[in-house]
């Protein structure tokens, strides 16, 4: 008799893995829960929705739920949650989901009906629940006109606000804010909270439909997990873009009352320790947390991050149960520690090996290194690996740094930039441990960060990646690529 797949949640990491254990086997019967409606979908597109360069939903859908059923030959059933994890009886119990296709497809369970309850046995479990927004615990966070961005309705929603203001406001003559004195005209204005990367991606795209935007963030600088410079860059930058950069703002209230103490339900401020800035939106964008209360119920394990601990193959410590993606830890390439990063490739990467394991390839999807891009406005960056020399030094490296700004491009070749390069090794081993790159948008700050995953997978030493064969030509470089300039410098030092 055939062995049964299931798995719970079906975004990358769970459609990755029952695409791959299908294909590999196709005699598994491979059962797919999702809760919501919506499968496979590219949230990372999201910011880019909201903004308005991508005009549907429909389009961050890589395959559709028919094509799971009808070409792949996947039993998905979307609009189900799953409730209870039995290990013991090897079921899993999932109650329909009503209403989730109707508003915003993905709706939580706590604002859907719950109908029919289903109990499924399995051999193989995946639980790929993946992670959701936090809110931070503050007044006024349940207030009206307060978003968060970590499913497909948020997105919905958030670009439904985008295009009632756009209808509902003539864009007003600044005489709010900092922002407004270089536009012409703004909209809003509005806050985001947080200034990692959905709040960075967020402020861009709010800008760009010429809303005032306010972005705070807690501690000193803007992407605390890239280098200095990088985050030096990137708040310079927004900040030519007429976004209000507030460094070292921790967001205390969300608040209704205007100024004048009249107001609703509404949120109408912004107000932190030594500000109060009206809004007429306010985004949180303070990080996610992984979903992992199903696991926990079930006596599965979690590690030191909060997420689910698991071994080199995703199994986690009840035999059979994988755990992969955005719910989960995973080990760190220089560190070997686990840890959490919850991010795209890990999710489709450890999704696919589950899957091949699953269908008698017993695979391990590798580790993470923390490889990260952003774009903001006209700037693009990446960080990969250990940078922060704090988080270094508690990993037992003697970490040492060197930041070196080089031309993108042959110096006689039209256009081009620079690149900010900054490159981090262990002083006694001289092993690369990480880096963070920014350049102009289409300078190569991160098509350039991939020689050094390689690097620092591979646990190489800063004399070698000085000698690593790049590419060169001058539209895409000079002939010492900034990044074999870094590792000089920094080779120089050790
Ligand atoms: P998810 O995508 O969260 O999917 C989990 C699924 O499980 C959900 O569909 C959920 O409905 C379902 N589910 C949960 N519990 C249950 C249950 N009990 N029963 C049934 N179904 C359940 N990553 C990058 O690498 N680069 C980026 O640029 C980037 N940008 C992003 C921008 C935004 C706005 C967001 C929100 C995320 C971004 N990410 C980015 C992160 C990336 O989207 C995630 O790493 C990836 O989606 C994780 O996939 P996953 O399958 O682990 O989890």
């Amino acid at each position: 008799m055939s062995e049964t797949f299931v798995v719970v949640g079906g975004d990358a990491a769970g459609m990755a893995a029952a695409s791959k254990a299908k294909r590999d086997d196709p005699d598994l019967e491979i059962v797919v829960f999702e809760k919501g409606e919506w499968v496979s979908y590219g949230a990372c597109g999201l910011p880019y929705y909201i903004k308005g360069e991508i005009q549907s939903l429909e389009d961050l859908v890589s395959v559709t739920p028919d094509a799971f059923r009808e070409e792949r030959d996947i039993d998905l059933r979307t609009g189900h949650e799953v409730v209870s994890v039995d290990p013991d009886e090897r079921t899993v119990t999932a109650e329909r989901v009503d209403g989730a296709s109707t508003a915003g497809r993905d709706e939580s369970a706590a604002t859907a009906e719950h109908g029919d309850t289903v109990t499924q046995p399995y051999d193989h479990l995946l639980l790929a629940t993946g992670a959701e927004a936090t809110v931070p615990p503050i007044e006024g966070v349940g207030l009206e006109g307060v978003y968060t961005l970590g499913s497909m309705s948020d997105g919905k929603e958030l670009r439904e606000y985008v295009a009632r203001a756009r209808e509902e406001g003539e864009l007003q003559q600044p005489d709010r804010g900092p922002a407004c004195q270089f536009l012409e005209d703004c909209r809003g204005p509005v806050g985001v909270v947080g200034g990692g990367y959905i709040g960075v991606e967020m402020a861009e795209a709010l800008a760009a439909n010429d809303f005032e935007v306010h972005l705070f963030q807690r501690s000193d600088r803007l992407l605390p997990v890239f280098s200095e410079a990088t985050s030096d860059e990137i708040a310079t930058h927004l900040r030519e873009q007429d976004v209000v950069v507030h460094l070292g703002s921790a967001v205390e209230a969300l608040v209704a009352e205007d100024a004048d103490g009249s107001g609703d339900d509404e949120v109408a401020a912004i107000v932190t320790a030594d500000d109060r800035v009206s809004v007429d939106m306010a985004l949180l964008g303070t990080g996610v947390r992984p979903r992992t209360a199903l696991a926990e119920a079930a006596g599965i394990e979690l590690g030191e991050t909060g997420a689910i601990a698991t071994d080199t193959y995703r199994e986690t410590n009840v035999a059979d149960v994988y755990a992969a993606g955005d719910c989960a830890e995973a080990t760190h390439v220089v560190t070997g520690e686990p840890t959490y990063v919850p991010l795209a490739l890990t999710a489709n990467r450890h999704g696919r090996a589950i899957g091949q394991t699953v269908a008698g390839t017993p695979t391990e999807g590798g580790g993470v290194a923390g490889t990260a891009a952003i774009k903001a406005f006209e700037i693009e960056a990446a960080r990969t690996g250990l940078i922060d020399h704090e988080e270094a030094r508690a990993a037992g490296f003697d970490p040492v740094s060197k930041t070196i700004t080089a031309n993108s491009r042959a110096g006689y070749y039209p256009e081009g930039g620079e690149v900010t390069v900054t490159l981090t090794a262990d002083r006694t081993t001289e092993r690369v441990l990480g880096a963070s790159l920014v350049s102009e948008y289409g300078e190569g700050a991160v098509h350039r960060s991939h020689a050094i995953v390689g690097a620092i997978t591979e646990g190489t030493a800063v004399s070698n990646l000085e000698n690593y064969d790049l590419a060169y030509a001058p539209p895409f470089n000079t002939t010492w690529d900034p990044i074999l300039v870094a590792a000089k410098v920094l080779g120089g030092q050790l």
